[in-house]
């Protein structure tokens, strides 16, 4: 193989800012193995629906009309606010391309966070500038607003991942206002289904700047159908459009999203975003009779964040026992943290028993 004299070509032709990149280190990357997949914030449930492959062999539509006003309906917003992309990392992706300058622009982010919105702006030359949350992970507003002159992107994750946290209503107002004719505040919501009426959707008819990111993955269970959405001003969405994929939406899977989002589909999202929720009650209440774990952070989300003893001999067990769960200790204020998404009743009850087991045999012996 001449994979050697690939090696020395590419290494001549790679851009230096590339050099730099590491892939995103997704869940699924880590562990493909496993039987319990508590890792991924992916909803336990796996739901049916129907192809209908008479138009395969064509080219589907850029932003299906089914799909547009299916969701416009459900975010009670008009069809022109909304964007459909391959997941809401296509979204957080389209912004950065179509507002921000490689080389020159910024984008701002307020960790711990969603990893993608810095990975996406490295991927472009785009510079990250960092606010950490507060204490109690609390918006930062006054230190965006004080330090941050000229962003492009400032990106709000609400409920946060992986802190399960609000954001304050008036601290976005704040920012909003504070960015008005400057830079766009984009709020990403992919768990707002488990956050109860907390959506800032009603903020777009006053603030223009305001930008709401939206997905199938968690409430909806299709995280393996890749579609999400962006709400904002049309002015907002004519300009994504413009650097979006000609393609961006399969035509299965504009027609799964379609179902998802019929009068049956959102009755299904409701039953089980409840099924979850009661889980997230049983859960919380039988971690907190742990002593050795501690929940941080908020819960409204479809997972819990907590502190954990001897962090890295609980998580080496629990892969070892294909029990996956998500160590988030590499990010700042969170060390010795572990997130661990909702499952169905069996996977919670097998968690639980494997951590009891840990703390009260395994983990003993071993230190
Ligand atoms: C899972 C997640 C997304 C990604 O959504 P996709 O539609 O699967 O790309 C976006 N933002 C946050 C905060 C997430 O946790």
């Amino acid at each position: 193989m001449s994979n050697e004299r690939a090696k020395t070509l590419v290494n001549s032709l790679t851009s230096s800012f590339v050099k730099t990149l590491k892939p995103y280190e997704s869940a699924r990357r880590l562990h493909s193995g496993g039987q319990d997949w508590l890792n991924a914030n992916e909803s336990p449930f796996s739901n049916n629906y129907q192809l209908d492959d008479s138009t395969f062999n064509r080219y589907p539509s850029c932003q299906p009309d089914a799909v547009i006003q299916g969701y416009a309906y459900y975010a009670d917003v008009s069809k022109e606010q909304v964007l459909v992309s391959r997941g809401a990392d296509e979204g957080i992706e389209c912004l950065i391309r179509a507002f921000c300058e490689p080389g020159k622009d910024s984008i701002v982010i307020c960790p711990p966070t969603y990893g993608m919105y810095a990975i996406s702006a490295e991927t472009f030359n785009v510079s990250v500038e960092k606010v950490p949350l507060l204490g109690g992970f609390a918006l930062d507003a006054d230190s965006i607003i004080e330090r941050c002159e000229s962003p492009k992107l400032i990106f709000v994750c609400a409920p946060n991942n992986p802190t399960g946290t609000l954001v304050e209503r008036e601290k976005l107002i704040q920012l909003l206002k504070a960015y008005t004719n400057k830079a766009l505040v984009v709020v990403d919501e992919a768990y707002i289904e488990f956050a109860g009426e907390t959506s800032v959707v009603s903020l777009l008819a006053d603030y223009p700047n305001l930008v709401i990111l939206r997905t199938l993955s968690k409430g909806f269970a299709l995280a393996g159908l890749r579609c999400g959405f962006t709400l904002a001003a049309p002015a907002i969405i004519e300009t994504m459009l413009k650097v979006i994929a000609p393609y961006p939406i399969a035509e299965p899977v504009a027609q799964v999203a379609a179902q998802a989002l019929s009068q049956a589909g959102l009755e299904k999202l409701s039953e089980q975003v409840d099924y979850l929720q009661a889980q997230k009650q049983i859960l919380v209440e039988r971690i907190s009779a742990i002593p050795q774990l501690s929940i941080i952070g908020g819960l409204h989300a479809n997972f819990v964040l907590v502190c954990a003893h001897n962090k890295q001999g609980l998580m080496d067990y629990l892969v070892s026992e294909g029990m996956l769960i998500r160590d988030q200790s590499k990010q700042q204020q969170l060390d010795n943290c572990l997130r661990i998404s909702i499952g169905n009743e069996q996977q919670n009850d097998r968690l639980l028993a494997l951590i009891v087991q840990f703390y009260d045999n395994v983990g003993v012996l071993a230190s």
